[in-house]
């Protein structure tokens, strides 16, 4: 994988959306037909012997390469979602955010204890929203969980890597320090 060639098309957006934030613009990635394919064949060839059955997509970033992966592992694809927005009976978590809490929710009926997850989403920051997706993915009690993110940050302050412990099968494309 041409990690440079993958920064190079990753679009920095300072102070959005508010001030001091360095905001990291993945839809740059997105529509680069070779980013794409580049991304997904990286990912295929980390996953594709895990055996993974599901593969979970954290709204909004994480669905966008979720669904291609999990295509392409032969496995189906689970939205964690915003409050509100699943149709289904749901069960949520609650995470911690810079002001104040935020939830995700995810279908009662998402996955079965013989499920092996991959949970997706595009950057670890704080970790908190992978945090309250972990802990509603292990409450099914699958067979195994993998957790990816295309996007590192690793800046002052940021402990994502530390906040979701090390006993999670992390994997991440891409380690940014600014
Ligand atoms: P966290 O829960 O703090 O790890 O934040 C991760 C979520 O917030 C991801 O879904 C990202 O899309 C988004 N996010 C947080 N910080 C940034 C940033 N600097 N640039 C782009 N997205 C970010």
């Amino acid at each position: 994988m041409d990690k440079d060639f993958l920064i190079a098309n990753l679009r920095n957006i300072p102070d959005f959306p508010k001030p001091g934030i360095q905001f990291k613009d993945v839809s740059t990635l997105y529509k680069n037909a070779a980013c794409l394919k580049e991304m997904i064949a990286e990912l295929v060839k980390i996953y594709r012997d895990k055996g993974i059955t599901k593969v979970v997509g954290i709204e909004s970033r994480g669905f966008v390469l979720g669904a291609m992966l999990a295509s392409e592992l032969n496995a189906g694809f689970v939205m964690c979602r915003k409050p509100g927005k699943l149709p289904g009976e749901t069960r949520q978590a609650s995470y911690e955010k810079e002001y104040g809490v935020d939830t995700i929710e995810i279908h009662t009926d998402a996955i079965e204890e013989g499920d092996i997850v991959l949970i997706h989403d595009d950057l670890l920051a704080t970790g908190g929203s992978m945090k309250a997706a972990l802990e509603l993915v292990n409450s099914f009690h699958p067979k195994q969980v993998f957790v990816n993110f295309l996007i590192e940050l690793r800046m002052e302050g940021l402990k994502g890597r530390e906040a979701l412990g090390e006993n999670t099968d992390l994997t991440t494309l891409l380690t940014l320090h600014e």
